[in-house]
């Protein structure tokens, strides 16, 4: 019966459609849509794809499905159907009582069947368990229909690593999402763009609501991505009624914003320094209006440890002598003095370039031991394979503030690209640019080479956001303007 009212919908349109709920076929039940569910959810818990559940229900925008509509589902899947987890994704902004009264739960429910002790204390990316004690309008077969655990999602956020081989097609897949749903919670542009070892985040269940609780002043705020990983980067954008400033404290850290849009959009770029333990760190913001006064506002922040692997490196005595020299140390404040700058103007846009065309041999962020001793160390860049004289390139556009020989990092070049965004590339043979130089993306701006503390002729890469050294590789794989 349902084959054949399937067919006949693919043939002749609508014919097969009831005029009422009631008025259900043999062969058909009905599933009441749920907070928290979207058709792509429906349709895969019926075993279903989303445009033949669209078609048997004549629903043109797959995406305008609303809470308590009755939908029509094959009753010979409906067994195979599952009540969906019912989550929410804490977004920046939110509080447990906004969250509890959206969804219309009191906030000692919401708070007590998530194990939240301290309702101030949720954070942004956070999944909770939203489900309602008992179900409003049951589906005729829900009732007996098994229920799947939904343990992967709730309380905590699931992180992916990505395995060789692997593709964002085949990882959704196997978490019930879509590529689409995944690239966004990723901030993914180009979804063909990943790579073995990135961490993605596995989001719940798409917010149906959201339930800000921003002072007045405030009409927006967005974090991306949601969660931090240790050595990586994510920005932070403020929308306010009139013009403020904003600035920013995360980590023990003071961040400075830019202000765009006559003071009315505020960017601020947080790096998440090595070393970083996992947990829930507030980001600490404060709006200063044209009156001058001061509007606080804190979001709580989730960063997870990054997995960079670890290696042990065995310098020769007489260059290990370069090691917490005072050399070393010198030159180290000066290269932390430079790229922990903020320039107002912005003169980056996009994703950024390659910084050479050559294959990258050492990727950021692995944790190093020298001689045998603790792993108190990092690698603060990408190393690039090139050959000896090969081109370095500008990975973006920006204002060359180093040009210069140094003892550890040899030939070196830092550029300026704005907003507290620095990348820096050492060991050149040849420097092109001087100080002051203003440098376009895929500039050659020196050659590669063995200058300063190296085993053999490669580029070191480096990018420094808000003055903490980041994995320089998420800015090409993704774009933060
Ligand atoms: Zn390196």
């Amino acid at each position: 019966m349902i084959r054949r009212c399937l067919a006949a919908l693919l043939v002749v349109g609508f014919l097969c459609l009831p005029t009422a709920a009631q008025d259900v076929q043999p062969g058909l039940t009905i599933h009441v849509v749920q907070r928290g569910e979207n058709l792509f959810r429906i349709a895969l818990s019926y075993g279903l794809t989303t445009d033949a559940l669209a078609q048997l229900n004549g629903i043109a925008d797959p995406s305008s499905i609303q809470v308590g509509q009755r939908l029509l589902v094959p009753a010979s899947s409906a067994a195979a159907s599952s009540t969906l987890p019912q989550t929410h994704v804490v977004q920046p902004g939110e509080t447990l009582y906004g969250i509890a009264e959206a969804y219309g739960l009191p906030v000692e429910q919401l708070a007590a069947q998530n194990q939240i002790v301290d309702v101030s204390a949720v954070y942004v990316g956070q999944v909770l368990n939203v489900a309602a004690p008992t179900v409003a309008a049951p589906a005729l077969a829900e009732a007996s229909l098994p229920v799947e655990a939904p343990v992967e999602t709730l309380g905590q956020t699931v992180i992916h690593t990505v395995e060789t081989g692997e593709t964002l097609f085949r990882i959704a897949t196997r978490y019930n999402l879509t590529v689409n749903d995944l690239a966004r919670a990723n901030s993914i542009s180009d979804p063909t763009l990943i790579y073995a070892g990135q961490q993605l985040i596995i989001p719940g269940v798409e917010p149906p609501h959201v339930a800000l609780d921003l002072p007045p002043i405030v009409t927006g705020l967005e974090i991306m991505p949601l969660v931090l990983v240790e050595g990586q980067a994510g920005r932070v954008r403020l929308t306010t009624a009139q013009p403020a400033q904003m600035s920013g404290a995360f980590l023990g850290r003071t961040i400075l914003a830019a202000s765009e849009q006559d003071g009315l959009t505020h960017t601020l770029l947080l790096g998440v320094p090595m070393f970083t333990e996992a947990g829930v760190y507030p980001l600490a913001l404060t709006l200063t209006d044209s009156a001058g006064q001061s509007i606080p506002l804190t979001v709580q922040i989730q960063v997870l440890s990054g997995s960079y692997g670890s290696e042990y490196i065995n310098l020769l005595a007489d260059r290990s002598g370069l090691l917490d020299s005072s050399v070393e140390i010198a030159e180290q404040q000066l290269i932390e003095g430079l790229m922990s700058g903020f320039t107002a103007t912005r003169y980056m846009d996009g994703a950024m370039g390659l910084p050479a065309a050559a294959a990258m041999n050492s990727p950021f962020g692995q944790k190093r031991s020298y001689n045998g001793g603790p792993f108190d160390r990092f690698h603060s860049g990408a190393d690039f394979a090139g050959a000896p004289g090969s081109p370095v390139l500008a990975a973006a556009s920006g204002v060359v503030v180093l040009a210069d020989s140094l003892n550890v990092r040899g030939n070196a070049t830092v550029i300026d690209h704005g907003w507290g965004v620095y990348t820096g590339y050492w060991h050149q043979t040849d420097i092109y640019v001087r100080v002051g130089d203003f440098v376009t993306t895929g500039q050659v701006i020196g050659t590669i080479g063995a200058t300063g503390r190296v085993t053999g002729a490669h580029l070191h890469w480096e990018l420094w956001v808000s003055g903490v050294p980041v994995d320089p590789m998420q800015w090409v794989r993704q774009s933060f303007f």
